[in-house]
C-alpha cells in the first residue's frame, strides 16, 4: 500500500466514524499522526514505497509468543522480539508503548529494505498460515518474516579463526543465488547477509537467477528492491532450468575469479568468504565448502555444528554429513586446517570460475535438482582436483522440511542414474541394488551419457575404485548379503605401476587364446580378476579363463587345473608387486606393442616399474 493509499484509507475511516472529514479534534489528529507513523515505519518499503506482496502480510497477524521469544539470541534480533511481544498484546496501546514499538521498528529498520513485520489487521488462524508456509516453502515462513533481514548469526567460530590473516590480494567472488519461488524474507536475508559480510574488494557481484518463479513478490517488487543494491544483478530465466541449469546460467554471466553457489535461504557469518577464497587462491583445483550450520525450518533458530564434519554419500548416492575420521583428525595441524571431504553439499560451495568451466561445469543433462553435488564431487576428485570443508568459514542454511514427496523426485532418480552410469563403473551394480526406483527406471530408460563419458576420458579421470581406495575408503561394501542372491566375491584390478594402466580382456572373446591387454583403468568387469588357492589368476564370471603364456605373451586360456599343464597357469603374487610365473620364474611385464600395450614374460628386474603391479580390490555382487 502506498503512502497516498494509506492516507485515503485513514481518511475514509475517519469520515465513516464522524461523518465529516474536516472538523478534526486534537485527539483524532494525534491518532492520525500515530497511524501514519506506523504505516511509514512498518508497512512500506522505504525507497520503493511499495507494500511487499506477501500473503501473510495481507492477512496481518500477531505471532504467538512461543515462536517470537525462542528466536536467535543475537542483539539485532531482540528488537524483533520486542515488537512482536508488544504488538501481540492487541489492547489499546498506551502512548509510551506505541512509542517503544516505533522506536524498536526504527532501530532495526534497514535503510535499504525496512520491511518490518508489523501487522495490525486480524488474520486467518496462525496455525493455518504456518501450515501454508510449510506446504509451499518447507519452512515456517511466518517466523522468518518476523526476523530482521539483517540479523547476524552468533559468533561460533573457533577462536583461532579470528586470528587468521588473509592476503589483501585474494581472488574476487561472484555469488550465484538461484531461486524458484523463494520466500521474500529468506531470499533477501541471504542477499543482505552476503552484502553485510563479504568485503567489498573481494565481492565482485551477486547474481540472482530467477528460475521462472511465478509468485508475485518475486516480480516487480524484487526487481525494484534489487535495483537499489550495489553490485547485485537479477537474471530472469524464461524457462524452468532447475538449480543445475540456473547455476550454469549464473556462472556464464559471472565475472569474478571464483564462483560461490549459494542456496536462496542462507545466512553468512562474519568472515566466511576470505578463508574460502584463500584456499582457492593457493590452488585453483580446490573446491571448497564452508561449514554449513543449520537454520531450523520451524523456529529459524541458528544451530551451529560443534563437531567437525565432512560431506559424504552412501550407495544410494544420497549426500550427508558425518564426523571426520580419526586419521583426518591426526593429519590436520590445527583446528583451522581444512578438512578433506569426499563430497560437498549442494547448498554452498566455492570453485574457481575457469576451473569450473574446464572440468565441465554441471552435467547439463541432469534435470532440475538433486545429486548434482555428488556428481561434481566425484568429478573433481577423479579428475585431479580436491574438495575440502574450511572450518573458519561458516554459513547457515535452512534445511527445509518437506511435508510431501517432492514433485521433482523422479528428476533426482534420473540424475542419480546418470551419476552411476558415468562415474561408478561396475560399482553401479551396488547402487542399482540399493535403489529400486533407479533400477526400475534404468530398465525402461537408458540415459545418453556419451558426452559425459567423453569428458571423463578427455580429462583422464581416474576410476571409482580409486575414489574408494584413496578418498572414501569408509564407504563400506554392502554387508547385508541376505538382501542379494549370492555372496560378494573378491576380485581385483591388476594395475600396472609403470604405465598406470590396468590389465583386461575383451569380453567379446568368448573363447580363450586371446591376449590380455592394457587399457585405462575403468574398473569395468573386463578388468576383474580373481586369484585362487591354486595360484591361478582367473577371469570371467560363468566360464572361467586362466592367465597363461603363449610364445612369451600373456593370454587367457581355459583353466587346466588338475592336469599336467597346471604349472603353466600358476603365478606367485609378490608383495613387492611382481607377478612371477611359477614354472619359468619370469615376470609379467607391460610392453608397448605398436599402439597397443600387451603383456609379456620377461626376466624379472626389480627396477622395471612395468613389472610392478598393484592389486586393487573390488567387491562385486553376483548376478541374480
Ligand atoms: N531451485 C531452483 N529451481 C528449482 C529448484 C530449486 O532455482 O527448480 C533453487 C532453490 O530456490 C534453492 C536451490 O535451488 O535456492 C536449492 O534448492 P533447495 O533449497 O530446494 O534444495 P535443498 O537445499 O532442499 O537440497
Ligand atoms: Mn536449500
Amino acid at each position: 500500500m502506498s503512502l497516498a493509499e494509506s492516507l485515503l484509507v485513514v481518511c475514509s475511516m475517519w469520515r465513516r466514524r464522524c461523518g465529516c472529514g474536516l472538523q478534526l479534534s486534537p485527539l483524532y489528529l494525534l491518532l492520525l499522526a500515530l497511524l501514519l507513523l506506523l504505516l511509514l515505519s512498518g508497512h512500506t518499503q522505504p525507497g520503493s514505497g511499495r507494500h511487499i506482496p506477501r500473503a501473510s502480510r495481507q492477512h496481518g497477524q500477531f505471532p504467538p509468543q512461543h515462536t517470537a521469544l525462542e528466536l536467535i539470541p543475537s542483539d539485532s534480533f531482540s528488537d524483533d522480539q520486542f515488537i512482536v511481544a508488544t504488538a501481540r498484546a492487541a489492547r489499546p496501546r498506551s502512548r509510551r508503548r506505541v512509542y517503544r514499538l516505533l522506536r524498536g521498528a526504527r532501530r532495526t529498520q534497514d535503510p535499504r529494505d525496512g520491511s518490518k513485520p508489523l501487522q495490525l489487521k486480524p488474520a486467518p488462524p496462525e496455525r493455518q498460515l504456518e501450515r501454508q508456509g510449510l506446504e509451499t516453502r518447507g519452512f515456517n515462513e511466518l517466523v522468518s518474516e518476523r526476523i530482521s533481514l539483517h540479523r547476524r548469526p552468533p559468533e561460533v567460530r573457533h577462536p583461532l579463526c579470528l586470528q587468521q590473516e588473509y592476503s589483501q590480494n585474494l581472488p574476487t567472488a561472484s555469488i550465484i543465488i538461484c531461486f524458484h519461488n523463494e520466500a521474500w524474507s529468506t531470499l533477501l536475508r541471504t542477499v543482505n547477509s552476503v552484502m553485510d559480510t563479504a568485503p567489498k574488494k573481494f565481492l565482485k557481484e551477486i547474481i540472482l537467477v530467477d528460475d521462472l518463479s511465478d509468485q508475485g513478490h518475486l516480480k516487480a517488487a524484487l526487481s525494484e528492491y534489487i535495483s537499489k543494491l550495489d553490485g547485485v544483478k537479477l537474471i530472469r530465466s524464461n524457462k524452468r532450468l532447475g538449480v543445475i541449469g540456473g547455476r550454469m546460467l549464473g556462472a556464464a554471466r559471472a565475472t569474478g575469479d571464483v564462483l560461490i553457489f549459494m542456496d536462496s535461504h542462507c545466512e553468512c557469518h562474519n568472515g566466511w568468504l576470505e578463508p574460502l577464497l584463500d584456499r582457492i587462491a593457493n590452488d585453483r583445483t580446490r573446491v571448497v565448502s564452508p561449514v554449513i550450520d543449520v537454520i531450523d525450518w520451524k523456529t529459524f533458530q541458528y544451530y551451529h555444528s560443534v563437531d567437525l564434519q565432512r560431506g559424504v554419500f552412501n550407495w544410494n548416492l544420497d549426500f550427508h554429513w558425518e564426523p571426520i575420521p580419526e586419521y583426518e583428525q591426526k593429519w590436520r595441524k590445527s583446528p583451522t586446517s581444512p578438512i578433506q571431504s569426499p563430497a560437498v553439499s549442494g547448498g554452498v560451495l566455492g570453485i574457481n570460475r575457469n576451473y569450473f568451466q574446464n572440468i565441465g561445469e554441471y552435467d547439463p543433462a541432469m534435470v532440475m535438482w538433486g545429486t548434482e553435488n555428488v556428481e561434481l564431487s566425484l568429478r573433481v576428485w577423479l579428475c585431479g582436483g580436491s574438495l575440502e570443508v574450511v572450518p573458519c568459514s561458516r554459513v547457515g542454511h535452512v534445511y527445509r522440511k518437506h511435508l510431501y514427496s517432492l514433485p521433482g523426485e523422479e528428476s533426482v532418480v534420473k540424475n542419480k542414474i546418470r551419476v552411476a552410469e558415468v562415474w561408478l563403473d561396475s560399482f553401479k551394480e551396488i547402487f542399482y541394488k540399493r535403489d529400486t526406483p533407479a533400477y526400475l527406471l534404468r530398465k525402461t530408460e537408458v540415459p545418453d551419457c556419451i558426452e559425459r563419458l567423453q569428458l571423463r576420458q578427455r580429462l583422464s579421470c581416474k576410476n571409482f575404485h580409486w575414489f574408494l581406495t584413496n578418498v572414501y575408503p569408509e564407504l563400506s561394501m554392502p554387508e547385508d548379503k541376505s538382501r542379494y542372491s549370492g555372496a560378494a566375491r573378491q576380485r581385483f584390478l591388476l594395475h600396472n605401476i609403470g604405465t598406470g594402466y590396468c590389465a583386461g580382456y575383451q569380453t567379446k572373446w568368448s573363447t580363450g587364446g586371446h591376449p590380455v591387454a592394457l587399457a585405462p583403468c575403468s574398473g569395468n568387469g573386463n578388468q576383474h580378476f580373481e586369484y585362487n588357492s591354486f595360484k591361478e589368476i582367473q577371469f570371467g564370471a560363468i566360464v572361467k579363463f586362466c592367465i597363461d603364456v603363449r610364445n612369451e605373451q600373456i593370454v587367457l586360456q581355459n583353466c587346466h587345473r588338475g592336469n599336467k599343464m597346471e604349472s603353466e597357469q600358476q603365478w606367485d603374487m609378490q608383495k613387492s608387486g611382481e607377478i612371477i610365473h611359477v614354472s619359468t620364474g619370469k615376470c609379467i611385464e607391460a610392453i608397448k606393442n605398436g599402439t597397443s600395450k600387451d603383456l609379456f614374460l620377461r626376466q624379472c628386474n626389480k627396477y622395471t616399474t612395468q613389472q610392478l603391479w598393484r592389486l586393487e580390490t573390488v567387491t562385486v555382487m553376483n548376478k541374480r
